[in-house]
């Protein structure tokens, strides 16, 4: 979170213009390097881009939708929407916002609603299974259309909200990458926006003034876990602005051999002298014969120069 960076719309119009120009070549830069470092996305692949209707998933389009002309190599852009019936979800919305800038896309309908109003209890949050419903009917709707990729418009904040979810909550060391092949092993799953901040999305969504869909029709209360990592940090970031940034550039660099995971760095290999037999958990656990007796010797006290007693044998 930027805190000292006033909205570009309390600017005053020609730096308004000057802000927002620097803001979109930031998010160009931002997703251009994601891809690369991650090798997203290859020559002849088609991309199927989940468009949820929030900030995030338009930014997404419309930065690899710019991208797309420069690229230096060729691929497609599918725009996809499950419209998952809501009620009072503006169907409207999203069709005349992609047949305006002329991009592919199809709207795909499941009526997921109903099954978790029907499945979660009252008061419940239904955000997890109304999120794995949605990523289910997408994937399909992917393979069955033979897209190659799958970008979703997760940002650096929500992959830094993950990792601390996942330490916090799951006791792992584990986040949400930027690059996944999926369990099943049919999709590779994309993230461009992992290097972008969401307040850069929030702002650039702002000054681009997208047909923004809020997704909380259902009344849906988001999960206490992730709410409070997300205080957690926000304060984090308040106190010391960067911090967030900070643990991003943690997440892409990491130390096994400094950690204590031995499947991930063969700590029994360390220091290994020649053919030396590999420690067994069970005879340490059940002791080794004992150790033979140490010879007694007589010990007496001397004083030292401080006038303390020290015993010498
Ligand atoms: S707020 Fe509603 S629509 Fe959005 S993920 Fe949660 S349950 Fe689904």
């Amino acid at each position: 979170m930027n805190i000292s960076a006033p909205p570009l719309s309390d600017l005053p119009a020609p730096r308004r213009k000057h802000e927002a120009d620097k803001l979109a070549k930031r998010l160009r830069h931002q997703v251009g390097k994601a891809i690369a470092d991650f090798g997203m996305i290859e020559d002849g692949d088609r991309v199927m881009v989940c468009l949820s209707g929030g900030k995030d998933s338009y930014t997404m389009l419309d930065v690899l939708l710019q991208l797309r002309k420069k690229a230096p190599v060729d691929f497609s852009i599918t725009a996809v929407n499950l419209d998952q019936k809501q009620p009072g979800f503006p169907e409207h919305v999203l069709p005349e916002y992609l047949r305006s800038i002329g991009v592919d896309f199809h709207i795909l309908e499941q009526d997921t609603y109903s099954v978790v109003s029907r499945v979660i209890p009252e008061g419940k949050t239904m955000c997890s299974l109304c999120s794995r419903l949605r990523r289910g009917a997408l994937y399909g709707y992917a393979e069955q259309h033979g897209f190659t990729k799958i970008a979703l418009g997760h940002h650096r904040d929500d992959l830094v909200n993950t990792f601390f979810l996942n330490l916090f909550f799951h006791a792992k060391l584990s986040g949400m990458p930027p690059k996944l092949l999926s369990d099943d092993g049919k999709h590779v799953v994309i993230r461009p926006l992992a290097y972008v901040r969401e307040d850069d999305i929030e702002a650039y969504a702002e000054a681009k003034g997208f047909p923004i869909i809020p997704c909380n029709l259902c009344g849906s209360q988001e999960n206490l876990q992730r709410k409070q990592v997300k205080k957690m940090l926000a304060q984090w970031e308040n106190e010391t602005p960067g911090r967030i940034e900070t643990m991003a550039r943690a997440l892409g660099d990491i130390r096994p051999s400094q950690l204590s995971d031995p499947k991930l760095f063969d700590f029994l290999a360390l220091g290994r002298r020649g053919d030396a037999a590999l420690p067994d958990a069970h005879a340490w656990l059940a002791g080794a014969p004992a150790a033979p007796e140490p010879v007694a010797m007589a010990l007496h006290p001397v004083r030292n120069h401080d006038g303390l007693d020290i015993l010498k044998s």
